[in-house]
């Protein structure tokens, strides 16, 4: 039986999972974001078979939730994949899903879904899934798997707790800059809600904030210098921001980095980036 040792995560990530595996508050939706496909399914179906565990020290390798999951065979864990070829997980696959979930388990105390490329979702499926996502049945957790966390609609990260798993730091890069992008176009819309939204999965997790406002520097930057001619705007902040605002939000993004290396509580992070961007870009 595998153990927390097996799976490739992060140490951070691991910690999180023993906590909440061992406290019963594992959060009902999450996303789990890295580059290998294969490891994300390693990792869900893990943290599935620890879900319908019914013991102490889950997964304990010996109940029998735990022999069907080992086995893949596990009634209550169900994955849901594209059907017929099909690269993305459609309308129909997405109704099927969450009209399954009101079903109770069949053998475990819970049901687990994994979502398969979440990233391929289109908009409309993604927008079908918000409900569930913020209010499952008691019983239910849902695991996105997805390599490309900017691809996913700022409502949906707004809902999903977001764990980086696979091998050391790109999973956690490629997280940080897909909330950096979803920043982005949040203060381009001067959308306060959507600002919000993509500051909550920074909950709980300072590094991810401060690799976050790496990322988002790294953004406003390549704004600025395209306001000169040199190199691509890849965000398009440089036709919508002036070069005081552009230069704003960098330091902005330096006093929260600051806050990170003080050690400054992570809500009162998501708080400052919110109110000191609004201030930056005049909002
Ligand atoms: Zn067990």
């Amino acid at each position: 039986m595998m153990n927390f040792k097996d799976i490739a995560v992060p140490d951070s990530t691991l910690n999180a999972f023993e906590r909440h595996i061992s406290s019963g508050t594992f959060p009902h939706a999450t996303l789990l974001t890295g580059t290998d496909e294969k490891n994300l399914q390693a990792v869900a179906l893990f943290l599935a078979s620890a879900l319908v565990c019914g013991e102490k020290d889950a997964p304990c390798g010996h109940c029998t939730n735990c022999l069907k999951s080992e086995k893949n065979v596990h009634p209550d864990i169900k994955t849901v994949s594209p059907r017929e070829k099909r690269k993305s997980v459609n309308m129909e696959e997405c109704r099927e899903m969450i009209m399954d979930s009101y079903v109770l388990p069949n053998e475990a105390e819970r049901k687990v879904y994994i979502i398969t490329s979440a990233q391929t979702l289109d908009e409309k499926v993604q927008n079908a899934m918000l409900k569930i996502l913020e209010e499952p049945p008691q019983y239910v957790y849902f695991i996105l798997l997805c390599t490309n966390p900017s691809a996913m609609l700022g409502t949906v990260m707004s809902r999903v707790s977001v764990f980086t798993a696979g091998n050391g730091n790109d999973a956690e890069d490629e997280t940080a800059r897909g909330i950096a992008l979803n920043i982005v176009d949040a203060l381009m819309k001067i959308n306060e809600i959507d600002l919000i939204r993509a500051t909550v999965p920074l909950d709980r997790d300072r590094q991810l904030v401060k690799k976050t406002m790496e990322s988002f520097k790294g953004f406003v930057n390549a704004s600025l210098r395209a306001r000169q001619g040199i190199g691509e705007d890849e965000t398009d902040m440089a036709s919508r921001f002036t070069v005081e605002e552009l230069m704003n939000l960098n330091s902005c993004a330096d006093e929260i980095i600051a806050a990170c290396d003080r050690n400054a509580n992570e809500k009162l992070l998501i708080t400052l980036i919110s109110a000191s961007f609004r201030r930056a870009i005049g909002g």
